[in-house]
C-alpha cells in the first residue's frame, strides 16, 4: 500500500514573515492528519525556518534542489549533505525549471538523486515531457530516458536507491503553471507507463515508489487525479502559496485509495 503523499514547491517565493504565516496555516490545518505524507520545498535559505518551524509537527520539509558535487570550489551549490544538517528529509531533483534555466540534464539529476540519498534525503525526481514532445507523440520517449538515466550510476549506488526509496514525480511541462492540468486518464496513462519502467529495475521497488503529479494541481482537479490507481499523490507549485487551497489538495489525497498488491 503506497501513502499518498502531497509537496508543495514554494519556488522562488517567500519571505521570513510569509512563510512562517503559510507555515503556521499548514501546521494547523493539517495536525491532525497522520493518514498522509506532506511536505514543503522551501528556498535553501529558508531551511532553518522551517526546521524551528515544522519539527514536531507532521509537515516534512525540503529542499527544491541539492548540487551533484559533495564539496569544493563550486561558487554557490548547496550539497545534500549541508541540507541534511537542517533536517530535509524531501529533495526535488531535476524540476523542469532547473532543466530549462540552468542547463541541468538527467546525467546531472541521477548524480543529485545519489547525493541525496547518500544524505538520507528522500529525491523526488522530475520527469516530463515539453509541449512540442508531447505534440510530436515523444512523451513516453522522453520520460523512458529522462528515468532510464539512473542506469549510468554505478550498481552499488542503483542498489541502495532502490532500497532507500525514491519519489517520482511527473511533470508534464506544458502543464506547469498553466491553465490546465492533464487530464486525469491522461496523467493515469503517463503514470502506469512510468510505474511499468520501474518494475524494470525490479518488480517490488516499482510496486513501492510512489509517483506524484504535478502540473496545476488545485483543490477543484485535485479529487480526479488522486483517485486514479497510478497516481500517488501531487507536487504542487501555486496553490501551495495559499494554505488553504494546499490544505484543500492534501484533503483530496487523503481519501485516496491506493491499491494493494
Ligand atoms: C511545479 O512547478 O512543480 C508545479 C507543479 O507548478 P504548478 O502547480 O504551479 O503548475
Amino acid at each position: 500500500m503506497r501513502r499518498p503523499l502531497v509537496v508543495g514547491n514554494w519556488k522562488l517565493n517567500g519571505s521570513l514573515a510569509v512563510n512562517e504565516a503559510r507555515m503556521q496555516a499548514i501546521v494547523g490545518a493539517e495536525k491532525d492528519i497522520h493518514q498522509i505524507d506532506i511536505g514543503l520545498c522551501l528556498p535553501y535559505v529558508y531551511l532553518f525556518q522551517a526546521q524551528q518551524l515544522l519539527a514536531n509537527t507532521n509537515i516534512m520539509w525540503g529542499s527544491q534542489n541539492v548540487s551533484q558535487f559533495e564539496q569544493g570550489a563550486y561558487t554557490a551549490c548547496v550539497s545534500a549533505d549541508m541540507v541534511a544538517e537542517f533536517g530535509c528529509q524531501l529533495a526535488i531533483v531535476g524540476h523542469s525549471e532547473r532543466r530549462h534555466y540552468s542547463a541541468e540534464n538527467s546525467a546531472k539529476a541521477v548524480i543529485r538523486i545519489k547525493r541525496a540519498v547518500d544524505a538520507g534525503i528522500t529525491p523526488i525526481y522530475c520527469i516530463g515531457e515539453t509541449q512540442a514532445e508531447h505534440a510530436a507523440g515523444e512523451a513516453k520517449k522522453v520520460l523512458a530516458a529522462q528515468l532510464m538515466a539512473l542506469l549510468d550510476l554505478d550498481k552499488i549506488s542503483l542498489e541502495k536507491i532502490k532500497s532507500f526509496g525514491l519519489v517520482m514525480a511527473y511533470e508534464p511541462v506544458w502543464a506547469i503553471g498553466a491553465d490546465q492540468a492533464a487530464t486525469p486518464e491522461l496523467a493515469q496513462s503517463m503514470h502506469a507507463f512510468i510505474r511499468d519502467l520501474l518494475s524494470k529495475f525490479d518488480a517490488e521497488f516499482a510496486q513501492k515508489t510512489r509517483i506524484i503529479y504535478g502540473g496545476s494541481v488545485t483543490p477543484e482537479n485535485a479529487k480526479a487525479l488522486f483517485n486514479m490507481p497510478d497516481i500517488d499523490g501531487g507536487l504542487v507549485g501555486r496553490a501551495s502559496l495559499d494554505a488553504h487551497a494546499f490544505s484543500s489538495i492534501c484533503a483530496a489525497a487523503l481519501n485516496y485509495q491506493a491499491p494493494s498488491n
